[in-house]
């Protein structure tokens, strides 16, 4: 039977955690925009309304010792900040965010395709790129403009061809800095029925994507567990 305390293998142990504390701890990059009360994401959709259920000063009254505390209460709808869109957002029998296991959300091995500039974003960004089985995260530089009028016209947008093309790499998800991953100028949504038609999640409304590198890092973006919604914001980041 093993001797948990020999010599051997306290210097076992004392090894392995040498070798961990070498291992530098991976920098997170934040990619994800404050949510606050009065923010408009998307325009004709109402803003989040965020306030105290139980005030500090309320809470006061119900504990001894000096101890307070506050509970917030939200109303919003679903698609605020920086969010996660599931296919039951577009599709009536999709997975729903209780539905969507955590390893689409977690974890994925990501690529940042550069499209500063261009408005129509074409197959062509994509076609000499390692997309397949990872998270396709595409920089537009549109963050800019978040919670100001000019972010809600002329956004950057992916064209149908391009969902297509991922769709047939079997990417994993899409993320996007702009104000829809659609063309919003017409009343169809060919990116979002063919990406979630797909079981390909889409990230939109992102920030910060300049300061990805171009490969080679892990995307995460994961929502609460909700049952009977597709859309939910998500604190995005990148593990680099
Ligand atoms: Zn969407």
């Amino acid at each position: 039977m093993k001797n948990i305390f020999s010599y051997n293998y306290l210097s076992y142990i004392y090894q392995k955690s040498s070798l961990i504390q070498m291992i530098p701890a991976p920098k997170l990059i934040d990619l994800s925009h404050i949510i606050f009360d009065g923010l408009i994401t998307y325009k004709g959709l109402p803003a989040p309304i965020i306030c105290d259920y139980l005030s500090r000063e309320q809470s006061k009254g119900l504990y001894d010792g000096g101890a307070e505390f506050q509970i917030g209460k939200i109303e919003m709808v679903s698609n605020t900040g920086t969010y996660i869109d599931c296919p039951f957002h577009r599709y009536e029998h999709g997975h729903d965010l209780a539905e969507v296991p955590l390893e689409q959300f977690a974890n994925l091995d990501a690529i940042t395709i550069d499209a500063s500039g261009s408005t129509s974003i074409g197959i062509e960004f994509f076609k000499y790129k390692e997309v397949r089985d990872k998270a396709v995260i595409v920089s537009t530089g549109w963050s800019k403009h978040w919670n100001t009028d000019a972010y809600f016209e002329n956004h950057p947008y992916l064209t149908a061809e391009a969902a297509e093309y991922l769709k047939e790499q079997q990417v994993k998800l899409v993320g996007i800095d702009s104000h829809n991953i659609d063309n919003t100028q017409g009343k169809t949504r060919p990116v979002h029925t063919i990406l979630l038609g797909a079981n390909i999640l889409i990230v939109e409304h992102l920030c910060n994507l300049d300061k990805l590198p171009a490969d080679n890092y892990k995307f995460n973006a994961v929502p609460p567990k909700f049952k009977g919604v597709g859309t939910f914001p998500v604190r995005a980041y990148a593990m680099v």
